[in-house]
């Protein structure tokens, strides 16, 4: 039943665009970008699949946490947008399901959440979500967080050994060396490792336990309470420049794409 109400939803649009212009049918037609949006309200469904097919992404739309992870399997869409608070399985479940699958571990997630959600966008980050969008957005910032993931799963991020050269800054772990237009910075090797991890990962928003994960040295333990303080401590030497790493409130950090 929901599946039909949806196709109907898409069929009605893409026919809509079609009457009103043919270049955005013919997008529709070229794209080969499917999204699966996961979404009990109908409202909310309506709008991410009018925005999304006007913007050429086919979009497949169902309203229950079961029936998404039947499609992502079964379709394999390029990207899930997944409401949290959903009848039946939650969206947390079906996170956790869609990463801990082979056949949908791969598919970019993004949590659509409302406000005062942070410990379940915090938990579903953790479980493997790739981003997040809180309630209400405009369509606009829905769009550009699709297409950002795409561009991101597209290209994987670099690895622990990889020189990153992102605005001014260059992170060598060859040399454990930063440069930010062409001076060198002065850093622990505990600042290097979150540096150069959030950098490679930049537009990722990550959680301090995710952070802690990455850049924990053999030898002692890193507490997310740590992760603060090192940032802090990260952001005074970067000077100017230290607005490149964004805190993004009660979730974590982000280094600025
Ligand atoms: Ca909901």
């Amino acid at each position: 039943m929901a599946i039909t109400v949806a196709a109907g939803l898409i069929v009605r649009f893409l026919l809509v665009d079609y009457l009103e212009s043919r270049k955005i049918w013919q997008n529709s037609l070229m794209s080969k970008n499917t999204v699966l949006v996961v979404e009990d309200e109908e409202d909310i469904r309506e709008l991410l699949v009018y925005n999304l097919a006007k913007e050429a992404f086919s979009v497949l739309a169902v309203e229950s946490g079961e029936l998404g992870l039947e499609y992502a399997s079964r379709e394999h869409p390029d990207v899930v947008i997944l409401d949290l608070m959903l009848p039946g399985m939650d969206g947390l479940s079906v996170c956790r399901h869609l990463k801990n699958s082979e056949t949908t571990r791969d598919i970019p997630v993004i949590i659509a959440s409302a406000k005062g959600e942070e410990a379940d966008i915090v938990t579903g980050l953790e479980l493997g979500a790739d981003d997040y969008i809180a309630k209400p957005f405009s369509p606009k910032v829905l769009i550009a967080r699709v297409r950002a993931l795409l561009r991101r799963s597209r290209q994987p991020p670099a690895d622990a050994g990889t020189t990153i050269k992102i605005h001014e800054f260059v992170i060598d772990p060859n040399k454990f060396k930063i440069t930010i237009a062409d001076n060198t910075l002065d850093v622990t090797a505990n600042d290097f490792k979150v540096l150069h991890f959030l950098a490679s990962h930049a537009g990722w928003v990550f959680t301090r336990y995710q952070i802690v994960n990455a850049v924990r040295g053999e030898d002692y333990v890193v507490t997310e309470r740590a992760i603060d303080v090192q940032i802090a401590g990260l952001r005074k030497k970067l000077g100017k420049y230290a607005d490149y790493i964004e805190t993004v409130r009660g979730i974590g950090y982000r280094f600025r794409e």
